[in-house]
């Protein structure tokens, strides 16, 4: 989402007439876009902003942003700290960024920060506005933004705010003016995408009219998989106490949607999870997981779980390794938990679990995972699998690397050049814990998409 905001935020800047550059030097705006979700987000921007007060005292005219949810968690404290910050925007409005950066010029730095992502009965939907798609044979569209969950970990619901879900119209049409750019795959984005339209039924209902059936995400996934040009669909995240059976068979019977779930776990102890307020059971979620290998024998699972949540015993630890293994993952994103500052789980201080512990608990679930990577990873050698190419491979010279419908990243070899952006067909030779490799066999289709040229800078 964040990376999302970043294109945005460079879109609308373009428009305002502003080119990129790669050096910092050329630069006459900096817009750091940061993301609370990441560890020591506070530490990392002061220290360059400290860095940051050298570039911008050493030409007249240069201006610093500061956005993202960081900004939007900390209001007013960005240029407290750091006084030569000319623009502090939160996550709500992002829309502001060129009109705040011209005021700033004449009337010194402003912070302004949005609680709510509506204004004036407005939504503000981040898709509305140009974006600068760093690759634009892929594309992400946001669907919903804030999150109505309260899980006790994470900080997303009070820097994002409530869940709010886009017209279905408005979504579709933006996947076919993608489609018309050139793009071919596209990814919807939202915290919670099975709990989307609840909201847009709901207004309505309120509101006394006829109620008509809102378009849930099975129907919007449909919707987008058939659009002219579409060759891929992909959507993040799932959550496994709103993912229903409608879903499951939207995915089974849409040939552009991907076999790839991304379905968090977060931990295998039933306990660990109540106290996580995840309002599934593991068992739940297996059963789940059944279901959608039954509609899908070739998809692939990945997950994310969280090792040494508070108040994780031994016994709960030994849930999540015997519930992965279970599972079966493609692969892991596994975090070591630590606290965000506005969090229930940092005010559980008593039931933190001690680093050895957890990094303990971290390389033996790293193994479990590992050995279920690589054996699915191993069975897919011998196959011509679908990629579509992303590039050369930087390290192999005659090697490039690509995406499998599952989401798999491919180091291959190729005689010929191709472009990011090519469907074509690989036969699959070796497989490795977190990548396969293999043999460029034929081009499928070539990328339509424009390329972007870059922009030379006067007199550099
Ligand atoms: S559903 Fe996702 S975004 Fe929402 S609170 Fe839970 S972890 Fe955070």
């Amino acid at each position: 989402m964040n990376e999302h905001d970043s294109e945005r935020i460079a879109g609308l800047l373009e428009a305002e007439g502003l080119l990129s550059v790669s050096e910092e030097s050329d630069a006459d705006v900096i817009v750091l876009n940061t993301c609370c979700i990441r560890e020591n987000a506070d530490n990392k921007l002061y220290g360059t902003l400290g860095h940051l007060k050298t570039w911008k005292d050493s030409r007249e005219g240069r201006q610093i942003v500061v956005a993202g949810c960081l900004s939007q968690k900390d209001k007013d404290v960005v240029q407290a700290r750091a006084k030569w910050v000319d623009v502090v925007l939160g996550t709500h409005n992002v829309h502001r960024t060129a009109e705040l950066l011209e005021h700033s010029r004449s009337n010194g730095p402003i912070t302004e920060i949005y609680d709510e992502a509506v204004e004036d009965d407005h939504v503000l939907f981040p898709s509305a506005l140009p974006a600068r798609r760093e690759t634009t044979y892929n594309a992400w569209v946001t669907i919903q933004i804030g999150c109505d969950n309260t899980c006790a970990y994470c900080i997303v619901p009070s820097v994002r705010g409530k869940e709010i879900s886009r017209q279905p119209e408005d979504i579709v049409d933006e996947v076919r003016r993608l489609a018309d750019l050139g793009v071919t795959e596209v990814t919807l984005l939202g915290q919670n995408v099975n709990s989307y339209g609840r909201d847009l039924t709901l207004a309505e209902r309120q509101a006394g009219g006829d109620v008509r059936v809102r378009p849930l995400f099975a129907d919007l996934l449909r919707n987008v998989g058939t659009v002219p040009g579409i060759k891929r669909v992909r959507y993040t995240s799932p959550h496994p106490k709103d993912m229903k059976s409608d879903v499951i068979a939207a995915m089974a019977e849409t040939p552009s949607v991907c076999e790839h779930l991304h379905y968090p776990l977060q931990s295998g102890s039933d306990r660990v999870l109540a106290l996580m307020h995840r309002g599934y059971t593991a068992q739940r979620y297996l059963e789940r997981l059944a279901e959608a290998r039954a509609a899908m024998p070739d998809i692939a699972i990945t997950t994310d779980i969280i090792v040494g949540f508070p108040g994780e015993t031994e016994e709960d630890f030994v849930r999540t390794l015997e519930v992965a293994a279970e599972a079966n993952f493609d692969s892991t994103f596994t975090f070591i938990f630590s606290p965000r500052d506005g969090t229930e789980a940092a005010t559980m201080t008593e039931h933190f679990v001690e680093p050895s512990v957890i990094a303990d608990r971290f390389d033996r679930l790293r193994v479990v995972v590992e050995r279920s990577a690589l054996l699915l990873h191993e069975a897919r050698a011998g196959r011509i699998e679908e990629i579509v190419v992303e590039g050369p491979n930087r390290k192999r010279d005659g090697h490039f690397t690509g995406r499998t419908r599952q989401n798999k990243l491919v180091h291959f070899a190729s005689q010929q050049a191709l472009r990011p952006g090519t469907y074509g067909t690989v036969e699959i030779t070796r497989g490795a814990p977190h990548f396969l490799e293999g043999i460029f066999r034929e081009v499928l289709a070539e990328p339509t998409h424009r390329v972007r040229i870059p922009v030379a800078v006067a007199g550099h």
